[in-house]
Protein backbone atom coordinates (compact mmCIF):
# COMPACT_ATOMS: atom_id res chain seq x y z
CA UNK A 1 0.00 0.00 0.00
CA UNK A 2 1.32 3.67 -0.65
CA UNK A 3 1.46 6.13 1.75
CA UNK A 4 -1.63 8.68 1.39
CA UNK A 5 -1.54 12.17 2.27
CA UNK A 6 -5.30 13.11 3.17
CA UNK A 7 -6.14 16.76 2.40
CA UNK A 8 -9.10 17.27 5.66
CA UNK A 9 -11.38 19.65 5.78
CA UNK A 10 -12.23 21.02 9.87
CA UNK A 11 -14.50 23.48 10.75
CA UNK A 12 -15.26 27.15 9.83
CA UNK A 13 -15.91 27.95 12.94
CA UNK A 14 -18.79 25.66 14.79
CA UNK A 15 -16.46 23.18 16.01
CA UNK A 16 -19.09 20.48 15.54
CA UNK A 17 -18.94 20.56 11.97
CA UNK A 18 -16.07 17.71 10.99
CA UNK A 19 -16.98 14.54 9.99
CA UNK A 20 -16.65 11.17 11.41
CA UNK A 21 -14.08 10.21 8.32
CA UNK A 22 -11.86 13.39 8.91
CA UNK A 23 -11.80 12.43 12.91
CA UNK A 24 -10.87 9.14 11.95
CA UNK A 25 -8.26 10.28 9.76
CA UNK A 26 -6.62 13.01 11.95
CA UNK A 27 -6.39 10.15 14.67
CA UNK A 28 -4.34 7.52 12.72
CA UNK A 29 -2.10 9.53 10.84
CA UNK A 30 1.15 9.52 11.99
CA UNK A 31 1.68 13.43 11.73
CA UNK A 32 -0.67 16.59 10.80
CA UNK A 33 0.47 19.53 8.80
CA UNK A 34 -1.24 22.50 9.73
CA UNK A 35 -0.81 26.01 9.19
CA UNK A 36 -0.74 27.90 12.69
CA UNK A 37 -0.42 25.39 15.75
CA UNK A 38 -1.87 26.75 18.68
CA UNK A 39 -5.05 27.22 16.14
CA UNK A 40 -4.90 23.58 15.21
CA UNK A 41 -4.79 22.24 19.20
CA UNK A 42 -7.58 23.71 19.91
CA UNK A 43 -9.49 21.92 17.71
CA UNK A 44 -7.51 18.38 18.01
CA UNK A 45 -7.67 19.08 21.72
CA UNK A 46 -11.70 19.00 21.57
CA UNK A 47 -11.55 15.83 19.77
CA UNK A 48 -8.89 14.34 22.15
CA UNK A 49 -6.56 13.81 19.22
CA UNK A 50 -2.95 13.90 20.40
CA UNK A 51 -1.43 13.39 16.56
CA UNK A 52 2.31 15.29 15.97
CA UNK A 53 1.72 18.60 14.35
CA UNK A 54 3.92 20.19 11.98
CA UNK A 55 3.95 23.76 10.57
CA UNK A 56 3.16 24.43 6.73
CA UNK A 57 2.19 27.86 6.17
CA UNK A 58 2.11 29.90 2.74
CA UNK A 59 6.30 30.91 4.31
CA UNK A 60 7.50 27.65 4.17
CA UNK A 61 5.18 25.60 1.95
CA UNK A 62 8.21 23.91 0.12
CA UNK A 63 10.32 23.03 2.42
CA UNK A 64 7.26 21.53 4.96
CA UNK A 65 6.18 19.68 1.77
CA UNK A 66 9.68 17.84 1.78
CA UNK A 67 9.16 16.81 5.30
CA UNK A 68 5.92 15.25 4.60
CA UNK A 69 7.51 13.60 1.71
CA UNK A 70 10.20 11.97 3.68
CA UNK A 71 7.50 10.68 6.02
CA UNK A 72 5.69 9.27 3.18
CA UNK A 73 8.44 8.12 1.89
CA UNK A 74 8.96 5.79 4.80
CA UNK A 75 5.41 4.55 4.63
CA UNK A 76 3.82 6.44 7.28
CA UNK A 77 -0.04 8.41 6.26
CA UNK A 78 0.04 12.24 7.34
CA UNK A 79 -2.90 14.73 6.76
CA UNK A 80 -3.12 18.20 6.23
CA UNK A 81 -4.97 20.95 7.47
CA UNK A 82 -5.98 24.51 7.13
CA UNK A 83 -6.91 27.29 9.82
CA UNK A 84 -10.22 26.38 8.76
CA UNK A 85 -12.15 24.90 6.10
CA UNK A 86 -11.03 22.89 3.13
CA UNK A 87 -7.19 23.38 3.12
CA UNK A 88 -5.96 24.89 -0.41
CA UNK A 89 -8.83 26.77 -1.09
CA UNK A 90 -7.82 30.62 -0.46
CA UNK A 91 -5.51 28.51 2.16
CA UNK A 92 -2.31 26.77 1.46
CA UNK A 93 -2.00 23.39 0.61
CA UNK A 94 -1.89 23.34 -3.70
CA UNK A 95 1.73 24.17 -3.84
CA UNK A 96 2.36 20.63 -1.29
CA UNK A 97 -0.30 18.53 -2.62
CA UNK A 98 1.22 19.26 -6.56
CA UNK A 99 4.87 18.11 -4.57
CA UNK A 100 3.42 15.02 -2.67
CA UNK A 101 1.67 14.21 -6.07
CA UNK A 102 4.79 14.88 -8.55
CA UNK A 103 7.27 12.41 -5.72
CA UNK A 104 4.88 9.70 -6.71
CA UNK A 105 2.25 9.81 -3.46
CA UNK A 106 -1.59 9.01 -3.35
CA UNK A 107 -3.49 12.04 -2.38
CA UNK A 108 -7.56 12.12 -0.51
CA UNK A 109 -9.47 14.51 -0.17
CA UNK A 110 -11.35 13.92 3.46
CA UNK A 111 -14.44 16.66 2.10
CA UNK A 112 -16.31 18.86 4.60
CA UNK A 113 -16.64 22.46 5.09
CA UNK A 114 -15.94 25.28 3.16
CA UNK A 115 -17.21 28.47 3.66
CA UNK A 116 -17.91 29.66 -0.14
CA UNK A 117 -20.09 26.56 -0.63
CA UNK A 118 -21.81 26.95 2.65
CA UNK A 119 -23.03 30.45 2.05
CA UNK A 120 -23.95 29.23 -1.90
CA UNK A 121 -25.89 26.68 -0.67
CA UNK A 122 -28.40 29.41 1.32
CA UNK A 123 -27.94 32.02 -0.98
CA UNK A 124 -30.49 30.98 -3.42
CA UNK A 125 -28.86 31.78 -7.16
CA UNK A 126 -29.18 28.90 -9.38
CA UNK A 127 -26.46 27.96 -12.31
CA UNK A 128 -23.25 27.97 -13.05
CA UNK A 129 -20.85 30.06 -10.74
CA UNK A 130 -17.16 31.59 -10.56
CA UNK A 131 -15.39 31.03 -6.95
CA UNK A 132 -13.22 34.01 -6.96
CA UNK A 133 -12.28 33.63 -3.41
CA UNK A 134 -10.18 37.18 -2.22
CA UNK A 135 -10.24 40.26 -4.78
CA UNK A 136 -6.16 41.98 -5.00
CA UNK A 137 -6.44 44.82 -2.23
CA UNK A 138 -5.06 47.34 -4.26
CA UNK A 139 -7.87 49.49 -5.36
CA UNK A 140 -6.77 49.56 -8.86
CA UNK A 141 -5.90 46.13 -9.15
CA UNK A 142 -9.19 45.02 -7.70
CA UNK A 143 -11.10 47.15 -10.02
CA UNK A 144 -9.48 45.55 -13.05
CA UNK A 145 -10.13 42.43 -11.52
CA UNK A 146 -13.99 43.35 -11.34
CA UNK A 147 -13.60 44.38 -15.50
CA UNK A 148 -12.17 41.12 -15.99
CA UNK A 149 -15.15 38.84 -14.93
CA UNK A 150 -17.82 41.19 -14.91
CA UNK A 151 -19.40 39.68 -18.44
CA UNK A 152 -19.03 35.79 -16.78
CA UNK A 153 -22.41 34.36 -17.05
CA UNK A 154 -22.00 33.46 -13.83
CA UNK A 155 -22.78 33.55 -9.83
CA UNK A 156 -19.51 34.99 -8.47
CA UNK A 157 -18.17 33.93 -5.14
CA UNK A 158 -15.95 36.24 -3.06
CA UNK A 159 -14.17 36.24 0.18
CA UNK A 160 -13.58 39.36 2.46
CA UNK A 161 -12.05 39.89 5.41
CA UNK A 162 -13.72 42.79 7.63
CA UNK A 163 -11.20 45.86 7.26
CA UNK A 164 -11.93 45.55 3.61
CA UNK A 165 -15.29 44.74 2.99
CA UNK A 166 -16.63 48.10 2.64
CA UNK A 167 -14.62 48.70 -0.01
CA UNK A 168 -14.65 46.06 -1.43
CA UNK A 169 -18.85 45.89 -1.75
CA UNK A 170 -18.61 49.56 -2.90
CA UNK A 171 -17.09 48.60 -5.97
CA UNK A 172 -18.79 45.89 -6.64
CA UNK A 173 -21.79 48.01 -6.59
CA UNK A 174 -19.75 50.45 -8.82
CA UNK A 175 -18.79 47.95 -11.32
CA UNK A 176 -20.98 45.02 -11.74
CA UNK A 177 -24.55 45.91 -13.42
CA UNK A 178 -26.92 47.18 -10.91
CA UNK A 179 -29.72 44.89 -11.74
CA UNK A 180 -27.43 42.19 -9.98
CA UNK A 181 -28.05 40.66 -6.71
CA UNK A 182 -25.99 40.23 -3.43
CA UNK A 183 -25.67 37.26 -0.80
CA UNK A 184 -23.61 39.14 2.53
CA UNK A 185 -22.89 35.98 4.79
CA UNK A 186 -21.34 36.40 7.52
CA UNK A 187 -19.58 34.66 10.11
CA UNK A 188 -21.14 31.34 8.88
CA UNK A 189 -21.96 28.70 11.30
CA UNK A 190 -21.34 30.68 14.63
CA UNK A 191 -23.19 32.53 17.20
CA UNK A 192 -24.04 35.51 14.91
CA UNK A 193 -24.60 33.91 11.63
CA UNK A 194 -26.08 36.43 9.16
CA UNK A 195 -26.93 35.89 5.44
CA UNK A 196 -28.71 38.46 3.88
CA UNK A 197 -30.22 38.61 0.08
CA UNK A 198 -30.73 42.27 -1.66
CA UNK A 199 -30.30 44.70 -4.84
CA UNK A 200 -26.40 45.12 -4.93
CA UNK A 201 -27.06 48.97 -4.55
CA UNK A 202 -28.24 48.64 -1.17
CA UNK A 203 -25.09 46.33 -0.20
CA UNK A 204 -23.53 49.87 0.81
CA UNK A 205 -26.08 51.02 2.92
CA UNK A 206 -26.80 47.85 4.79
CA UNK A 207 -23.14 47.76 5.51
CA UNK A 208 -23.33 51.42 7.14
CA UNK A 209 -26.74 50.63 8.92
CA UNK A 210 -25.26 48.81 11.64
CA UNK A 211 -21.11 48.44 12.96
CA UNK A 212 -22.29 44.74 13.27
CA UNK A 213 -22.68 43.99 9.25
CA UNK A 214 -18.88 44.80 9.19
CA UNK A 215 -17.72 42.59 11.42
CA UNK A 216 -16.51 39.16 11.18
CA UNK A 217 -15.59 36.68 8.03
CA UNK A 218 -17.36 37.47 5.04
CA UNK A 219 -18.51 35.22 2.02
CA UNK A 220 -20.31 37.74 -0.87
CA UNK A 221 -22.02 36.44 -3.48
CA UNK A 222 -23.47 38.14 -6.44
CA UNK A 223 -25.56 37.01 -9.02
CA UNK A 224 -25.24 36.12 -12.63
CA UNK A 225 -25.11 39.65 -14.92
CA UNK A 226 -28.66 40.15 -16.17
CA UNK A 227 -29.70 38.02 -19.59
CA UNK A 228 -29.79 40.98 -21.32
CA UNK A 229 -25.99 40.40 -23.12
CA UNK A 230 -28.17 40.61 -26.89
CA UNK A 231 -29.59 44.01 -25.97
CA UNK A 232 -28.35 46.56 -27.90
CA UNK A 233 -28.09 50.41 -26.06
CA UNK A 234 -31.36 51.64 -28.25
CA UNK A 235 -33.29 48.38 -27.95
CA UNK A 236 -32.49 48.52 -24.01
CA UNK A 237 -33.60 52.12 -23.78
CA UNK A 238 -36.47 51.74 -25.92
CA UNK A 239 -37.82 49.28 -23.44
CA UNK A 240 -37.24 51.40 -20.57
CA UNK A 241 -39.38 54.23 -21.67
CA UNK A 242 -42.26 51.30 -22.57
CA UNK A 243 -41.74 49.81 -19.25
CA UNK A 244 -41.84 52.76 -17.32
CA UNK A 245 -45.58 53.52 -19.18
CA UNK A 246 -46.94 49.69 -19.48
CA UNK A 247 -46.72 46.30 -18.09
CA UNK A 248 -44.19 44.06 -19.06
CA UNK A 249 -45.89 41.73 -21.15
CA UNK A 250 -46.77 44.75 -23.28
CA UNK A 251 -43.87 46.70 -23.10
CA UNK A 252 -41.59 43.81 -24.52
CA UNK A 253 -44.14 42.94 -26.98
CA UNK A 254 -43.92 46.61 -28.50
CA UNK A 255 -40.53 46.87 -28.01
CA UNK A 256 -39.63 43.47 -29.95
CA UNK A 257 -42.15 45.53 -32.74
CA UNK A 258 -40.33 48.91 -32.63
CA UNK A 259 -36.58 47.11 -32.51
CA UNK A 260 -36.88 43.95 -34.07
CA UNK A 261 -34.99 41.69 -31.07
CA UNK A 262 -36.86 38.69 -29.73
CA UNK A 263 -39.53 39.13 -27.69
CA UNK A 264 -38.26 36.33 -25.25
CA UNK A 265 -35.28 38.30 -24.39
CA UNK A 266 -37.13 41.58 -24.30
CA UNK A 267 -39.15 39.92 -22.07
CA UNK A 268 -36.80 38.64 -19.36
CA UNK A 269 -34.88 41.58 -19.32
CA UNK A 270 -38.20 43.77 -18.50
CA UNK A 271 -39.01 41.34 -16.17
CA UNK A 272 -35.74 41.68 -14.62
CA UNK A 273 -36.10 45.63 -14.48
CA UNK A 274 -39.48 45.33 -12.91
CA UNK A 275 -38.08 43.33 -10.10
CA UNK A 276 -35.56 45.68 -9.49
CA UNK A 277 -37.46 48.49 -9.80
CA UNK A 278 -39.73 47.81 -7.21
CA UNK A 279 -37.10 46.47 -4.99
CA UNK A 280 -35.97 49.84 -4.80
CA UNK A 281 -32.48 49.53 -6.73
CA UNK A 282 -33.52 51.47 -9.83
N1 LIG B 1 -10.19 27.36 3.35
C1 LIG B 1 -11.33 28.14 3.79
C2 LIG B 1 -12.62 27.55 3.20
O1 LIG B 1 -12.62 26.38 2.88
O2 LIG B 1 -13.62 28.26 3.10
C3 LIG B 1 -11.13 29.61 3.47
C4 LIG B 1 -9.93 30.21 4.12
S1 LIG B 1 -9.68 31.90 3.74
C5 LIG B 1 -8.07 32.20 4.39
C6 LIG B 1 -10.61 32.71 4.96
C7 LIG B 1 -11.81 33.45 4.37
O3 LIG B 1 -12.88 32.52 4.17
C8 LIG B 1 -12.38 34.52 5.28
O4 LIG B 1 -11.72 35.75 5.14
C9 LIG B 1 -13.81 34.60 4.80
O5 LIG B 1 -13.88 35.34 3.60
C10 LIG B 1 -14.10 33.13 4.49
N2 LIG B 1 -14.64 32.47 5.68
C11 LIG B 1 -14.03 31.55 6.45
N3 LIG B 1 -14.84 31.18 7.47
C12 LIG B 1 -15.98 31.90 7.33
C13 LIG B 1 -17.19 31.98 8.07
N4 LIG B 1 -17.38 31.25 9.16
N5 LIG B 1 -18.15 32.82 7.64
C14 LIG B 1 -17.97 33.57 6.53
N6 LIG B 1 -16.83 33.53 5.80
C15 LIG B 1 -15.86 32.71 6.19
Amino acid sequence: MTATLFIVATPIGNLSDITLRALETLKSVAVIACEDKRHARRLLAHYDIRTPLLALHEHNERQAAERLIERLAAGHDVALISDAGTPAVSDPGARAVAAVRAAGFRVVPIPGPNAAIAALSAAGFEGPFCFVGFLPPKVGARRTALEGIKSLPATLVFYEAPHRIVETVADLAAILEPEREIVIARELTKLFEQIERMPLLAAPAWLASDENHRRGEFVLIVSAPPPHEGLDAESERILKLLLAELPVKQAARLAAAITGQPKNDLYARALALRRNSSEGSL
